[in-house]
């Protein structure tokens, strides 16, 4: 859906700040451990190597990161379905960075966790499988990098506890992110639902419950949507006014009952001649009204004689009477209104009726 991927988009920007802002906080705590670590007397390596080990040197491959990122999301296809591991995979790479620098505190082993909680927002449950196990492998690597690296600490006794608790750790967080998802798609089918039942409730409204076609209401909104987009293409449209004969006396003789059964006679017509791209609806009583687009004006024109012809043969198990239509028809004219436009049809069909009734007539005033 087009509206989810410009949220998408949006939003992997704003990962891309928060792995900066990430950086720039990481910077600030380190540059400022120092202190604290110098004053308690904990740092075991002159200044400078500390300086270049844990500061200058993360700091430069963190930045290294975060331009490859960027210059791969700027060069990746906004419709590639791994566009969104980017910023994921430039925070797993962080996190690694971070874990494997600090190793004095066993707390930033945790870090894994964040991408793998970000994997959340895009409801991707392979997404969530993937990151997983590439935050499992930055992990074995620093952890392999706390346990030989030159700078590792003089006194790690609880290498290996700390190793599987944070290894538990990280397994627990990818179960509880797919049980997150699960909870989100649950929701968004609940909500998908409601919507879908929104839109049907919406098209009962728009129908009438006789007959299943459009109503008058809706009938008006299309003619001056029809008209707001005549204005600027330039292409005309035409309506017809379709209005049952004498219909009265079928009501006075056999009943309202029968006479119903007339109306939706007419109504599955209308629906077997017409195709959707031509916007039938019931007017009111038994007046109904269609919409023909200008390149359909000439064939829904035929179309309607050869229904008036069919409509008149048509026979009813209650009588013997055959019952007709008139038809008026117009043709929209620039600067028309849409209710100019249905009174000219509406006019069309009542010379129909003045004229013998039965037929079809077009606007030409
Ligand atoms: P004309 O040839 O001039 O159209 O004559 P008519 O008798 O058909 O006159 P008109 O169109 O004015 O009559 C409409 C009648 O349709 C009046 C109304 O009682 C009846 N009607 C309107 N809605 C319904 C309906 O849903 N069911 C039935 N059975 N009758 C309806
Ligand atoms: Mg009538
Ligand atoms: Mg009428």
């Amino acid at each position: 859906m087009k509206e989810f991927e410009l949220i998408y988009e949006r939003w992997r920007k704003k990962l891309l700040h928060t792995n900066l802002l990430l950086t720039i906080l990481v910077f600030l705590v380190e540059f400022f451990m120092f202190f604290i670590l110098k004053k308690l007397n904990l740092i075991e390596q002159p200044v400078l190597i500390y300086f270049r080990c844990f500061l200058i040197m993360p700091t430069i491959i963190d930045v290294s990161i975060l331009y490859l990122g960027n210059v791969m999301m700027k060069h990746m296809l906004p419709d590639s379905k791994y566009i969104n591991y980017i910023p994921v995979l430039q925070m797993a790479a962080i996190c690694t960075v971070i874990a494997s620098t600090h190793n004095i505190f066993s707390v930033t082993l945790c870090l894994f966790c964040l991408p793998l909680f970000t994997t959340i927002m895009f409801s991707d449950k392979k997404m969530t499988r993937i990151i997983g196990i590439v935050c499992f492998i930055f992990l074995i690597i620093t952890l392999l990098y706390r346990k030989f690296s030159l700078y590792r600490p003089k006194n790690d006794r609880y290498f290996l506890a700390e190793a599987i608790v944070t290894i538990a750790i990280l397994g627990g967080t990818y179960i509880l992110c797919k049980v997150l998802i699960r909870f989100a798609e649950e929701k968004t089918d609940i909500i998908h639902e409601g919507y879908l039942q929104q839109i049907e409730m919406q098209e009962l409204l728009n129908r009438d419950q006789k007959t299943g076609l459009y109503g008058q209401t809706i009938f008006m909104n299309t003619l001056e949507h029809m008209i707001e987009i005549a204005n600027t293409s330039l292409e005309t449209f035409a309506v017809a006014v379709i209005d049952i004969d004498d219909f009265k006396k079928v009501n006075d003789t056999y009943g309202h009952l029968k006479g119903d059964q007339v109306i939706i006679k007419l109504a599955d017509m209308l629906k077997k001649y017409f195709h959707d791209n031509q916007f039938i609806a019931r007017y009111g009583g038994e007046e109904f009204t269609i919409i023909f687009s200008e390149n359909e004006i000439n064939h829904g024109f035929e179309l309607l004689e050869e229904l008036r012809k069919a409509f008149e043969t048509e026979k009813y198990n209650f009588m013997e009477d055959k019952i007709t239509i008139s038809t008026g028809i117009a043709v929209w004219r620039q600067g028309w209104t849409s209710e100019q436009l249905f009174e000219a049809a509406d006019m069309a069909m009542y010379t129909s009726k003045s004229n013998g009734k039965n037929r079809i007539k077009v606007y030409e005033c």
